[in-house]
């Protein structure tokens, strides 16, 4: 591995398997085939990806925010990164156990379109809303379930062959009861996460925690998305999707699974336990877990709620930056619960573009940047991803007394990770004011000297809304484009 920050505590990560921070190591063994075959410390992570039947609430951004920080993280250390996120188009169930419409189906009803159509349209906006946030998707391996069903028939099989499985009406089914340490990711009591299950009525069903591997299509109802297969015509589980797809985009490099707090009881729980009976090795080495953003007091944002937010509705409607999303989310650990409200987004979009102000203050030329403030950095970082920590650190090193060129270099360097945009503050800055612009500046310079305030605020509204910003300094008007 690189050894970029050797001397600094190394990286740390907190395992809801072991429910400690860890120290982070990779499985050396390169995938096969792998596009960094021999290039060093390689880090396979999987992140459960959306479900394409509707547009991503704030909520589960916040979960993607996270996994994006921690690649971000895993990049900063040296280490080569092989992300891989799946698309759910199929197979996930409104119930999210095994009861209920499946999602996709019921977005092509309530639409008038096809399955398909709504998996791709959906999955565009999916994309859109990452690029909005700046998280980095350049590099990420894209696989969906539609295209990995061969697979996923294979590990049932398996499954079947070594005694996990049963049949009943609606299914084929994995007898957790036949899997030891089903519990340990979710640290539960059996009993504890048996009454959890409890709320779907499958009477069919061994144990309330069984769940399934393949489901039939109704009896007389032809699906618009269904395949064959040994056990009859159906869909797959949500579940045997991730493990299969986790599987094939990182073959033997299992090292990171991330997903928000409410897939560890369930989801994850239920993959851990069909992929270990099937391989009969470990599957993921650390599995990481984001808190929810909730809303009104303590809610959790949910799309079968009615407080479900968009990154259209909460921020590009209401002319905030979507970037403050991100800034707002940087400032709470990602293991503790985030609010939101629209109060708070738009204190951290002046929070923001305060940031902005502060590092266009320190010019356009990168010096050096400031190993001992670099340290305190990455240390914040390493420790479990302490954002809120670095952000403090960045505060310091701006209020210091350093050469703005060392403190530019320093802070656009810690922007690899907080991936706030800093680096175009600086170029937007020397880009050309048109025309048009300057002659509002000239004619609100003007207005200012005649003292007419209320002239020179009309003219401050109208540059404003061409997309520009004006500022009063000690030197006069400072005038700059919108960062968004
Ligand atoms: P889904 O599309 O429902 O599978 O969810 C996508 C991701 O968002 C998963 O990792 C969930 O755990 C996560 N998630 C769902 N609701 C929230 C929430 N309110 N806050 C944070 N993450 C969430
Ligand atoms: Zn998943």
């Amino acid at each position: 591995m690189q050894k970029l920050f050797s001397g600094v505590k190394k990286l740390f990560l907190y395992n809801t398997l072991t429910r400690k921070k860890e120290e982070f190591k990779p499985i050396k063994t390169s995938p096969q085939p792998s596009p960094y075959k021999g290039e060093g410390d390689l880090v396979g992570l999987y992140t459960c990806g959306p479900t394409v039947y509707n547009y991503a609430h704030i909520g589960n951004l916040r979960t993607y925010l996270f996994e994006d920080i921690l690649k971000r993280a895993l990049l900063y250390n040296g280490y080569k990164v092989k992300h891989v996120m799946n698309i759910t188009d199929v197979g996930h169930l409104t119930g999210d156990r095994d009861m209920g419409e499946d999602k996709l189906e019921a977005g092509a009803k309530r639409e008038g379109k096809t399955a398909k159509e709504i998996a791709e349209f959906y999955t565009i906006a999916f994309k859109d809303d990452l690029k909005k946030l700046n998280i980095k998707q350049d590099d990420i391996v894209w696989l969906k379930a539609t295209e990995t069903i061969p697979e996923q028939i294979e590990m049932a099989k398996i499954l079947e062959k070594k005694g996990y499985t049963y049949r009943i009406s609606d299914g084929l089914y994995f007898d957790t009861s036949k899997f030891k340490d089903y519990n340990k990711l979710s640290h539960l009591k059996l009993d504890e996460l048996k009454e959890g299950a409890r709320v779907e009525k499958n009477e069919e069903k061994r144990n309330p925690t069984d769940f399934a591997l393949w489901k039939f299509s109704p009896k007389g109802v032809k699906r618009q998305q269904e395949w064959d297969s040994p056990w009859g015509v159906g869909f797959p589980g949500w579940h045997l999707e991730c493990s299969v797809m986790s599987m094939k985009g990182l073959g033997e490099q299992l090292d990171i699974h991330c997903g928000g707090v409410d897939h560890i009881n369930v989801h994850h729980t239920n993959e851990i336990a069909q992929s270990e009976a099937a391989t009969g090795k470990k599957f993921f080495n650390y599995w990481l877990h984001g808190a929810f953003l909730n809303i009104a007091g303590g809610k959790k944002m949910a799309k079968s709620a009615e407080n479900f937010l968009t990154l259209e509705n909460a921020f590009i409607k209401k002319n905030i930056n979507p970037l403050a999303f991100r800034f707002a989310a940087l400032q709470v650990h990602y293991r503790k619960p985030m609010e939101y409200s629209e109060e708070i987004m738009r204190n951290a979009d002046i929070g923001l573009k305060h940031l902005y102000n502060q590092v266009r203050e320190l010019g356009k030329t990168p010096g050096a940047i400031i190993k001992s403030i670099q340290r305190q950095f990455i240390e914040a970082i390493n420790d479990d991803l302490n954002i809120p920590k670095s952000l403090a650190v960045i505060q310091e090193l701006l209020k210091s007394k350093l050469s703005n060129s060392n403190k530019l270099a320093t802070v656009l360097d810690f922007d690899k990770i907080l991936g706030l945009n800093l680096r175009t503050v600086g170029a937007i800055h020397e880009l050309p004011i048109p025309e048009r612009i300057k002659k509002l500046i000239d004619a609100r310079q003007k207005a200012r000297k005649e003292k007419n305030y209320k002239e020179s605020d009309r003219i401050r509204s109208e540059i404003e809304n061409k997309g520009y910003i004006v500022e009063d300094t000690e030197n006069g008007q400072r005038v700059y484009k919108k960062s968004v």
